[in-house]
């Protein structure tokens, strides 16, 4: 990435006192997170930080009243935890019981929306509400740009990490509104100082639990769109993609409903309390990894680590949405829908725009197809998944040695004929010859003519193939015309937004557990990639 040079005659905005360094740190390469903290412009997340402020609030009372003990229900052992956990996930449903089921994408806390406490006028940098007594809390918009600068530097949005960086690196802490500690009073507490680890995951927390990295998140993507930063498009694109788990799992057997032993690995079951001896005590055992699981990469490869569902568009390769999903050995084929379903809720103008949706071959479903087109109004158009390993070779044309599951003939000399179109009203399919680059086919001088072409026409050999040879594949959609690829070379740009988020703006490998701090660690990384697209505009 390269930083715009500023023009001598373009004025930064001074908000602040202006650093020598600053400048200098303005001028130079790979700045970007420098200049988009230097010029945040704060006011715009007034809202978000009254909401911030009131959840800071709250957390403070619910901390005082900890330890009360909330008592579960009657003690059961940590075997019988383990099934209960294990039948309580996603993907553990059978088909028949579509209807009472755990949603396929992590659905957060829900959080009430309830009117701010603390008037969000009244907020600025470094003015922080009355309401909250005792030691001055940290400023919110130093601890929001703190975070999002780690994210721009291309480190995970952690606070083990921005503590990393505030402590070593003076010119990031003093932009975020940091000061460092006063050399006469150094054990004197002061809200200007670099806040200390435990602080940041205080904040980090408070923002999650109250699901306000989400709302920024949400906030950002539409003041893009309203900006023309990013444009509707008519199409979009989705993915998954995983991320490795901080955390061991165990292998559990269990019998399934035609009583069937089966196996399958969970994250290990814990308690939340802090009480001296788990198996008598009333609290509830839970996973230590909620939403973890096995992702199948292929028949030798598999990945114990979260997944996410990624959505964005696809010409301007703008990821809109990246959300967590509940249970990470989720099939692929599932999380699709409920997730452009949740983006055509979050933003409007997309809903408006979008006509066609594209995915790979996981989505290749007659199904879910007819579900996208009736329920969303919207095309689904998946990469072909042929389901057959093997080549087609009996009842084909003259001259043909088979044809392989994507169905493209090849004929006795090796070449791959070129398809044409179709015939509906005899029901086949139309295939060509190639030809050389001077036009002429390939047949005229083929060594093969006597087994297939016999006459010696300049044109070269086309053959028809029925509807029935090639039963696994839709006349209506063929993945061999032109159209279809054409429309599915669109289809691999959500691979680079993935590679933007996964690791441009962050590390693949997670720090925390949980589908809450997973949902939180995507939102991050959400807003810092839209922070930088505006920057870049
Ligand atoms: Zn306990």
């Amino acid at each position: 990435m390269l930083a715009r040079p500023v023009a001598e005659d373009h004025q930064i905005p001074l908000i602040h006192e202006v650093h020598a360094d600053d400048q200098h740190l303005l001028n130079t390469i790979d700045g970007e997170w420098f200049e988009i903290l230097h010029a945040f412009p704060w006011a715009d997340y007034r809202h978000h930080a009254s909401a911030y402020y009131d959840a800071l609030y709250e957390f403070n009372i619910r901390e005082g009243q900890r330890s009360a003990g909330d008592c579960g229900t009657a003690p059961e052992t940590k075997e019988e935890a383990k099934q209960r956990l294990l039948f309580a996930r996603a993907t553990m449903r059978s088909p028949q019981e579509q209807e009472s089921l755990p949603p396929i994408l992590y659905q957060g806390n829900v959080v009430e929306l309830k009117a701010p406490k603390v008037d969000p006028m009244e907020l600025a940098p470094g003015v922080v509400p009355l309401r909250l007594v005792g030691r001055k809390p940290k400023c919110f918009f130093s601890l929001l740009k703190s975070f999002m600068g780690t994210t721009l530097m291309g480190f995970s949005a952690e606070p083990e990490q921005v503590h990393l960086l505030l402590k070593s690196n003076p010119s990031f802490a003093r932009v975020c509104g940091f000061a460092p500690k006063e050399k006469d009073k150094p054990d004197q507490y002061s809200s200007h100082q670099v806040p200390s680890l435990r602080k940041l995951e205080q904040f980090d927390q408070v923002m999650r639990a109250a699901g306000i990295w989400d709302q920024i998140k949400v906030t950002e993507v539409k003041r893009n769109l309203q900006a023309g930063v990013i444009e509707t498009e008519k199409e979009l694109v989705g993915d998954t993609t995983h991320y490795h788990a901080h955390s061991g799992f165990e292998t559990l057997t269990y019998e399934d409903e035609k009583g069937h032993i089966k196996k399958k690995s969970q994250s290990k079951a814990t308690k939340g309390c802090r009480c001296e001896d788990w198996s008598s005590c009333p609290h509830a055992w839970e996973l230590s990894d909620e939403g973890a699981g096995t992702i199948v990469k292929s028949k030798t490869k598999m990945i114990w680590g979260h997944k996410a569902s990624v959505i964005g568009l696809p010409k301007q390769g703008v990821p809109i949405d990246a959300v967590a999903i509940a249970d990470a050995a989720t099939h692929d084929g599932q999380t699709f829908f409920p997730h452009v379903e949740k983006v055509f809720e979050h933003y409007p103008p997309l809903g408006a725009s979008v006509e066609r949706v594209l995915y790979d071959s996981a989505c290749d479903d007659a199904e879910l197809k007819a579900r996208f087109d009736e329920e969303l109004g919207v095309e689904l158009k998946a990469s072909f998944n042929p389901r057959r390993s093997k080549a087609i070779t009996k009842d084909l044309p003259r001259g043909i040695e088979k044809i392989t599951p994507y169905g493209v003939p090849i004929c006795l000399a090796g070449h791959e004929l070129d398809y044409k179109g179709i015939r509906y009203d005899s029901e086949k399919f139309i295939y060509e010859a190639p030809r050389h680059d001077d036009g002429s086919s390939v047949c005229v001088s083929c060594s093969k003519r006597a087994e297939c072409c016999k006459r010696s026409t300049q044109s070269g050999r086309t053959i028809t193939v029925s509807f029935d040879t090639l039963g696994h594949i839709d006349p209506h959609d063929p993945p061999m015309a032109k159209r279809f690829k054409a429309i599915m070379t669109r289809r691999p740009s959500v691979e680079r937004m993935i590679k933007r988020l996964k690791c441009d703006l962050g590390d693949d490998r997670l720090s925390k557990r949980g589908n809450e701090s997973f949902q939180a660690y995507l939102d991050k990384t959400m807003i810092a990639y839209h922070l930088l697209i505006r920057h870049l505009h």
